[in-house]
């Protein structure tokens, strides 16, 4: 049932376990042509932390997290998750631009639910599951559909594994994405505004679901959004972004409660 907490037992087979890297930027700089969205930007989030952000449209938030899926390339600095770049690979005393195998081992370790879903729609519910870990993790087919069983039982659509993603609400659409996200085994979890392209009445349960989804694993989660509640029942930590640079950051209550920098004032006002 939508809003309900999530069968614990159901979360322990089906959620990742083990060790989760952390992840660090290291003067990262992104531009866009003449557009330097990120400016040698520094931050880190520890394994295991919940960290969301939030910040004004067009800060780079979202670069962020295309950046960590290798969805955009970065154009200095470098991003670690846990002990290994991302983007480079280590070579004498220093790094080299990564190759391919490289990157492909790296984005194993992350995954992303995006605000539009992102089903591929020409699958089923079952396909969209079992392709990335067959094709990608090596899995055989027999374990792929038992995982992803276990994982559309844990958010509560088993009875939708023959469903083509048109036939699905939008709410119920996210919930294959995100577990086809977690199909996948990612020690870090990305989330992009996951609830804006929801109809209202729908928000809170995928909301809920992944609330759940973090407290019971150990994953890694970066997140952004304009939602205060889900970010403070998410999170850890906020970093309040502007302009590709950090302007404040702290425990949610502190940032939402008690915001000491007028900029992240001036944000609060304008969503609320
Ligand atoms: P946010 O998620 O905080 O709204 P984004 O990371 O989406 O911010 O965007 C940051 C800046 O980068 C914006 O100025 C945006 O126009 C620019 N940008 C993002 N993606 C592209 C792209 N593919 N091509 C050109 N500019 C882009």
């Amino acid at each position: 049932p939508q809003g309900a907490p999530m069968d614990k037992t159901a979360a322990d087979g089906a959620l990742p376990h083990g060790s989760t890297p952390g992840i660090r930027f290291e003067k990262v700089v992104k531009r866009f042509g003449d557009n330097i969205v990120l400016r040698e930007l520094n931050f880190t989030v520890a394994p295991g932390e919940r960290v969301t952000l939030i910040g004004p449209s067009g800060s780079g938030k979202t670069t962020i997290l295309r950046l960590l899926m290798t969805l955009e390339k970065l154009d200095d600095g470098v991003i670690w998750i846990g002990d290994r770049p991302l983007w480079h690979m280590p070579r004498g005393d220093g790094l080299a631009p990564a190759n391919e195998k490289h990157l492909h081992e790296m984005r194993k370790q992350v995954g992303m639910v995006f605000q539009q879903f992102n089903l591929f729609p020409n699958m089923n519910v079952l396909r969209n599951l079992i392709e990335g870990p067959v094709r990608v993790l090596g899995l055989s087919k027999d374990e792929a559909v038992e995982r992803a069983r276990e994982l559309l039982d844990m958010v509560g659509l088993v009875d939708k594994i023959d469903a083509h993603p048109t036939q699905l609400s939008g709410g119920q659409q996210q919930r294959v994405a995100i577990a086809r996200a977690l199909a996948m085994q990612p020690k870090v979890l990305l989330l992009d505004e996951v609830t804006s392209a929801l109809d209202p009445e729908l928000v809170v349960g995928v909301q809920d679901l992944l609330r759940d989804i973090a407290r019971a694993s150990d994953l890694t989660l970066l997140c952004v959004t304009h939602e205060m509640h889900f970010a403070k029942d998410i999170s850890d930590r906020v970093l309040m972004f502007d302009k590709g640079q950090i302007v404040e950051e702290g425990p949610p209550e502190q940032i939402f409660g008690e915001p000491t920098e007028q900029r992240t004032r001036d944000f609060l006002q304008a969503i609320l």
